[in-house]
């Protein structure tokens, strides 16, 4: 079926596992390239597309600091692991043909532009998917808040989350059979029923600034340009 996108200007959020494939660690090329060609597949829609990528494929600073490490530093080494994807999928993406930029909220000008909105938002406009990388550059924060403040900031119509199921569910459906699926839920209903969407202040947010967020699964192949399309499996929340 032929898509027409319902956003203007999307976020996608993808966790560092996510670009793990079948690995215990790091990236798989093929599943970088994979999900490139699916975020190039919403571009060619004429959807202007931001993404905001984890680091826990490399490092997380819970981990860090719970080895012995100071939080703040453990913090800013999974950071630096945000921007090594970021950099991943940009070469990914460039190679399908799909011009990028990435902006990191550490500054580090020989390997990245740093973030500037308004620059962030002419590149859009110009096509470019823009990746944001490093979070939101302070430590104690995640990369899903990242991506709720950047949806905000850059006026997104959704952020979209790619996670491993289709959804949000009541319970985790690889461990419960009858665990449902639910279509829609409110703001209120994740943070009142402690449901494992995304942290609190990602969630606060975004229901602060009425950016609705869209669970869905990006294993499945066509599934990040069906969900833009408002078609195929995903929870929405708003
Ligand atoms: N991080 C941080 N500040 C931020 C975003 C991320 O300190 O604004 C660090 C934090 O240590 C985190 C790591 O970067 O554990 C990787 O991000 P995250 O755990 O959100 O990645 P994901 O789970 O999405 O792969």
């Amino acid at each position: 079926m032929a898509h027409v996108a319902k956003f203007r200007r999307v976020l996608l959020k993808i966790s560092g596992e996510g670009l793990m494939g079948t690995r215990e660690y790091g990236l798989d090329p093929a599943t970088v390239e994979r999900i490139a060609r699916e975020v190039k597949s919403v571009r060619d829609l004429g959807v202007e597309v931001c993404v905001v990528i984890g680091g826990g494929n490399i490092f997380r600073g819970v981990s860090g600091a719970s080895s012995g490490m100071e939080r703040a530093a453990a913090d800013n080494m999974g950071m630096l692991a945000t921007v090594i994807n970021a950099l991943s999928v940009q070469n990914a993406l460039e190679r399908v043909g799909c011009e990028t930029r990435v902006q990191s909220a550490i500054v580090m000008p020989t390997v990245c532009e740093a973030f500037i909105r308004r620059r962030a938002i002419r590149h859009l406009e110009k096509g470019r998917v823009v990746i944001f990388a490093a979070g939101t550059g302070n430590p104690f924060f995640t990369t899903d808040t990242a991506a709720a403040l950047r949806a905000v900031e850059m006026g997104c119509g959704a952020l979209l989350k790619a996670t491993q199921v289709d959804g949000v569910y009541s319970a985790d459906p690889k461990k419960v059979k009858d665990a449902v699926r639910y279509d829609h839920l409110t703001f209120n209903d994740v943070i009142a029923r402690d449901l494992a969407v995304m942290d609190t202040s990602a969630i606060a947010l975004c229901r602060e600034n009425k950016v609705p967020i869209v669970v869905f699964d990006l294993h499945r192949p066509g599934a990040f340009a069906e969900v833009v399309s408002g078609q195929g499996l995903f929870t929405i929340i708003s």
